[in-house]
């Protein structure tokens, strides 16, 4: 599953966020248990409105919602990469992730001691990724030395681990997170698996106090215009409103979301946001017994996208019959469709479209 990373400075509301994303009815629903690994990782049903109409349409018994992961990530501090470093634990719990959600301090409140001082949410993100481009500095000069008997003994994996290492630490010298480095395309895999920090795309959460959920305020518009600078993605959100609905049960958070002049909840388009940011879209699998929402990411191909399900769909992968999500509604279920011939058969070569319902045919 995707999972994404929270950090931020102390007093941010990372936890707040935290715990109201894992702890809503809404995230707790679709049949799932909901599994608390760890009191800091939490898995979350990805709310998507397709899957409760296609269950409808094809009266299925279950829903099941596609998973996304938070990982509420706390420890950094201005300076914590000096010193003792950042810690082990820590930093592999952000390698681990596909993407960071960065929360930034966007409400002012005298009772809540901010750690530099002030509301500046720019400065703070500049302090965050500092530390995240000294930890990246540190662990590339530690790989560098560490392949170097490989490179010596003409390792081609090594040599080009070595190269995109090198690449990373320019950027990183000249003050540049390393997801500015330019990758080919030949060198996307080893590049992710270098698993450096400012390698990640950046979701920024402005937390803004409640009277500025439903429009921002001046903090998270002067985020906005940060993030469109750097090509990042950003939303605005209100812990503290998201914490309030999450005790709510699922029918009073929409009355509630109305009364605060909010369209949806923020665990929404927290999620939409991170699917974009990542590049992910979803497909469906609908039958009587259940309808299911899987995650891949956009251009995946049809035999691909089977094994999302289970690697024998792939591997003895012969068709799918596949129904847009748009004709699926309208013509009113699966056998309306396949008889205004809207039912495909796609093969290898099919790349999977968002909203697709599928129906893979294997060889066992
Ligand atoms: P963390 O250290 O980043 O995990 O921050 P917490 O989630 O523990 O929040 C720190 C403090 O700020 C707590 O007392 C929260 O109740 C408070 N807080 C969080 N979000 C908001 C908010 O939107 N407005 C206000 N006024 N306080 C908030």
């Amino acid at each position: 599953g995707f999972k994404m990373g929270i950090v931020g400075l102390p007093n941010v509301g990372k936890s707040t966020l935290f715990n109201a994303l894992t702890r809503t009815a809404a995230a707790q629903a679709a049949n799932f248990p909901f599994c608390t690994i760890d009191p800091n990782v939490g898995d979350v049903a990805v709310p998507d409105a397709r899957l409760d109409k296609l269950a409808e349409i094809a009266q299925s018994k279950q829903k099941i919602a596609a998973r996304m992961t938070f990982v509420d990530i706390a420890g950094l501090v201005k300076g914590a990469s000096k010193g003792e470093g950042l810690g082990n634990q820590f930093l592999a719990n952000i390698r681990e992730t596909d993407a960071i959600a960065h929360v930034l301090r966007c409400f002012e409140d005298g009772d809540v001691t901010h750690v530099e001082g002030r509301v500046n949410p720019v400065e703070d993100a500049e302090v965050i990724e500092t530390e995240l481009m000294i930890a990246d500095m540190e662990s590339i000069e530690k790989r560098l030395q560490g392949l170097q008997r490989k490179v010596r003994g003409g390792d081609k994996e090594a040599v080009q681990q070595e190269r995109l290492l090198k690449d990373a630490l320019a950027v990183l010298e000249d003050g540049r997170p390393a997801r500015t480095v330019d990758v080919a395309e030949d060198d996307l895999r080893a590049w992710e698996l270098l698993q450096l920090l400012t390698a990640k795309p950046i979701l920024y959460v402005c937390n803004v106090d409640e009277g500025s959920a439903a429009e921002g305020n001046d903090h998270s518009a002067a985020v906005a215009a940060m993030a469109e600078a750097q090509g990042a993605a950003h939303v605005v959100i209100s812990a503290q409103i998201e914490e309030e609905i999450a005790q709510l049960p699922e029918d009073d958070a929409g009355i509630f979301l109305e009364e605060m002049g909010l369209a949806e909840a923020g665990l929404d388009r927290l999620i939409r946001a991170g699917y974009a940011l990542l590049s992910l879209e979803t497909y469906f699998t609908v039958g009587p017994k259940e309808a299911r929402a899987w995650t891949i990411p956009v251009g995946t191909s049809a035999p691909k996208a089977a094994g999302v399900i289970h690697g024998d769909f792939e591997k003895g992968f012969i068709r799918a019959e596949t129904i847009a999500y748009d004709d699926f509604v309208t013509l009113g279920g699966e056998q309306p469709a396949k008889e205004a011939g809207k039912m495909r058969a796609e093969g290898k070569g099919y790349t999977v479209k968002d909203g697709d319902v599928m129906h893979f045919l294997f060889n066992t």
